[in-house]
C-alpha cells in the first residue's frame, strides 16, 4: 500500500493489524518516531521490529544491525539476503571510530575482463542480467559473521534466529512484495525453482496472504550450525556453484541463461575485506562512508567538497539545486574514470577526497548556465584548476534496488549498512531447496572499456570485486554522533545521499523532509532524470532557465536515518512513501 499522506498511512496502519487477517500481526510502517534506548530504520515493519526486540533483550547496534539484515532478507528477498552483498559502516562510542566491512561479491577466479564479451560484443545487459555469468561470490553471511566477532555480543546463531523464526512462520504479503514479483513474472517464471517459491499457483501470492519460506529457516538454521561453513566449502556451497553452472530452466523456456563458473574453491576462498572509511569534512561535520570497492564514499565525499566551496545556506532552491546537480555531475565523472576494485588498480581515494582536488572541480561550475555534459574527468593526481585529464565517461545505467538500514543503541553506537542483490530479484534464479536469490552484481562491471582508449578500472577479473555505488554514511560532530543516513537505487545512491546531505545541513530541513523531498539524479549525462514531483516544481521550471534538462524517472530511492537529538533522543526516520514507506522505530517512545 502506497503511504502518500497522512490518511492513508492511518488506514494502511488499520488494515495491517492483526484484527484485519487471519495471518501473523504486522507492526505499523511508521515514517518517524523519536525516544530512547537506541532505534532501527529499514524498509520493512517486520525486520525493523525484530532489530527493536535485540535493542530490547540488551543487544547492541551490531547485533540489531544483523539480526535486521537477515529479517530483510526474508521480507524483502528481491532486494537482498543472503545470496549477495553489501557494505557495513560501524561507529563505535566507546572508541569514536568508524569502521567499515566490504562484504561484496567477487567474480569467480576463472573469470576474465571479456566475461561480458560475446563474439566480441558485449552481451545486451537483459540477457546478463538473468545468467549464471553475472553471479558473483556472495558476501553477506561472511559481513554478519565478521560484524559480530569483531563488535557484536551475540552469535550468529542468535542473530539469526529471529528471521529463521519469521520465514517459518510466515508474514503478510504487502503491495510492495507482490509488485517486485509481478515486476519479475516473466523471469521468474523461467526457472523451476524461483517459480515454485514466488508463484505459487503460477501468480504472485496475494497482498494479505501469508508467505512462508521454510527452506530459507533451514538454510538459516545450517548456516549458523555450521559457522557457514556449509556455505564456504559444505553442502550449500555445493548446491550454490551446481545452480551457477547448471541453472535450473524450467522445461520448454525459451530464454539464452547462460551458466556461470564459480567454484567451491571460490566459495572456500571468499573473505570480507576490513577497510579504512572515507572521511570528509563538512561544515564543521565529519562525513564518513564507504571506500573503494564501492565509489560511494568518495563520490558523495567529493560531490561535499565540491560544495563546500560556496554558501548554500541562503541562496535561492533553483541556485542550490543548480550547485547540487553539477556536484555530481563532476564527481559522476571522476568515479567513473577513476574507481574500482583497489586490489586490481591503484584508486587515488585520498586524492579523490582532497579538498584541492574539489576546487579544481568547482571551479568549472557556472552560477548562471548548466555545464554541457558529459564531462571529462579531472585528475586527482595533478589538480588544476577547471582542468581534464581524459575524455569523458558517462555513467552506465544500472538496476535500482538494494536495502539499506540504520541502527543505534543505547551505548550510541550505530551502524548503516546498505546490502543488495543488485537488480530487483538479483539474477532471477532461487538456489533450489534452499529458499534464497542469487546476486546478480557482476553487472556492475563494465562489460567492455566505457570509453575506448581510457583505462577503464572496473573490468571484471578474476577474484574482483565490481564497483559499487552503495554510501552507508555516518555522519559526527566534534567527535559526537549526529547522523546516520543511507539509501538504495543503484547509481542513484550517490546523488540520494548527497542530497539529503546538503538539505538537512546546508537548508536545514529536518531529515524527514530532507528524506520526502523531490529528487533528481544527475549521473554526467545531457538529460537528468528527475521524479514527477521534482519535475511538477517550480524549482524545475528555474533550473529550465539555466539550460538543465530532464526526463522523468520512477521513485528514486528509499532512505533511512536516525538522528541523535541534543537532549540525547533518537529520532529514528525512514521513507513515508517510495517503496510503500518504510518503518522507523526507536526501543521507548516519548
Ligand atoms: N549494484 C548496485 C551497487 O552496488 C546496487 C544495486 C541497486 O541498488 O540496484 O551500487
Amino acid at each position: 500500500m502506497l503511504l502518500r499522506t497522512g490518511m492513508s498511512l492511518v488506514l494502511t496502519t488499520v488494515l495491517l493489524t492483526p484484527t484485519a487477517h487471519a495471518g501473523p500481526a504486522t507492526p505499523p510502517r511508521l515514517p518517524e518516531q523519536t525516544g530512547h534506548g537506541g532505534a532501527v530504520s529499514s524498509v520493512d515493519p517486520d525486520a525493523t521490529q525484530i532489530g527493536i526486540d535485540v535493542l530490547r533483550r540488551g543487544g547492541n547496534a551490531v547485533d540489531a544491525a544483523v539480526a535486521t539484515a537477515a529479517a530483510l532478507g526474508v521480507t524483502d528477498p528481491f532486494s537482498a539476503g543472503i545470496g549477495g552483498g553489501g557494505y557495513f559502516v560501524y561507529y563505535d562510542a566507546h572508541t569514536g571510530r568508524v569502521s567499515t566491512l566490504d562484504g561484496r561479491e567477487t567474480a569467480p577466479h576463472a573469470a576474465d575482463e571479456n566475461l561480458f564479451v560475446e563474439n566480441g560484443s558485449p552481451l545486451p545487459f537483459a540477457e546478463a542480467m538473468t545468467s549464471g555469468l553475472a553471479v558473483g561470490v556472495p558476501g553477506t553471511p561472511r559481513t554478519w559473521q565478521q560484524a559480530l566477532r569483531k563488535w557484536g555480543t551475540t552469535s550468529l546463531r542468535e542473530a539469526m534466529a529471529p528471521a529463521q523464526d519469521l520465514a517459518r512462520r510466515g508474514f503478510v504479503v504487502d503491495q510492495t512484495f507482490q509488485t517486485q514479483i509481478a515486476n519479475n513474472a516473466d523471469r521468474f517464471g523461467d526457472f523451476t525453482s524461483t517459480r515454485d517459491l514466488f508463484l505459487p499457483g503460477g501468480k504472485p501470492p496475494a497482498v494479505g496472504s501469508v508467505f512462508r519460506n521454510p527452506e530459507l529457516a533451514d538454510t538459516y538454521r545450517e548456516l549458523a550450525r555450521t559457522g557457514l561453513a556449509s556455505l564456504h566449502g559444505g553442502p550449500i556451497g555445493r548446491d550454490v556453484v551446481r545452480t551457477v553452472q547448471h541453472p535450473p530452466v524450467m522445461p520448454g523456456a525459451t530464454r539464452n541463461v547462460r551458466p556461470g563458473k564459480m567454484s567451491l574453491l571460490d566459495l572456500a576462498r571468499y573473505r570480507v575485506e576490513e577497510r579504512q572509511a572515507t572521511h570528509v569534512g563538512y561544515r564543521g561535520l565529519d562525513v564518513y562512508s564507504t571506500g573503494p570497492s564501492s565509489g560511494g564514499g568518495t563520490t558523495v565525499g567529493e560531490a561535499l567538497n565540491i560544495l563546500e566551496s560556496t554558501d548554500l545556506s541562503k541562496m535561492s532552491d533553483v541556485d542550490h539545486l543548480h550547485r547540487f546537480i553539477e556536484a555530481t555531475k563532476l564527481s559522476f565523472a571522476d568515479r567513473n574514470r577513476w574507481v574500482g576494485d583497489p586490489r586490481y588498480s591503484r584508486v587515488p581515494t585520498d586524492a579523490l577526497l582532497s579538498q584541492r582536488f574539489a576546487d579544481s572541480r568547482a571551479c568549472l561550475i557556472n552560477p548562471g548556465a548548466v555545464l554541457p555534459a558529459p564531462v571529462a574527468a579531472g585528475d586527482p593526481h595533478d589538480p588544476r584548476p577547471c582542468g581534464a585529464a581524459a575524455q569523458a565517461s558517462p555513467t552506465r545505467q544500472d538496476a535500482e534496488n538494494t536495502t539499506h538500514l540504520v541502527v543505534t543503541d543505547r551505548w550510541g553506537n550505530a551502524v548503516s549498512y546498505t546490502l543488495t542483490v543488485e537488480a530487483e530479484g538479483g539474477s532471477g534464479i532461487v538456489v533450489p531447496g534452499r529458499g534464497f536469490l542469487l546476486n546478480n552484481e557482476l553487472t556492475d562491471f563494465s562489460f567492455v572499456p566505457v570509453t575506448p582508449g581510457v583505462p577503464d578500472p572496473n573490468l571484471p577479473g578474476p577474484g574482483k570485486r565490481s564497483r559499487s555505488s552503495m554510501a552507508p554514511t555516518i555522519v559526527l560532530d566534534r567527535g559526537e554522533l549526529a547522523f546516520v543516513v543511507g539509501s538504495p537505487g543503484g547509481a542513484t545512491i550517490i546523488t540520494t545521499v548527497t542530497q539529503i546531505l546538503t538539505l538537512h545541513v546546508d537548508r536545514k530541513l529536518s531529515l524527514l523532509d530532507a528524506i520526502r523531498a523531490p529528487r533528481a539524479s544527475q549521473r554526467n549525462s545531457a538529460v537528468t532524470p528527475a521524479e514527477a514531483a521534482f519535475l511538477a516544481s517550480a524549482q524545475a521550471e528555474g533550473l529550465g532557465r539555466l539550460g538543465h534538462r530532464f526526463s522523468q524517472v520512477a521513485d528514486i530511492g528509499a532512505a533511512t536515518a536516525i538522528e541523535r537529538l541534543p537532549d540525547g533522543r533518537w529520532r529514528a526516520v525512514a521513507e513515508p512513501s517510495r517503496r510503500g514507506g518504510g518503518a522507523a522505530r526507536v526501543v521507548r517512545t516519548g
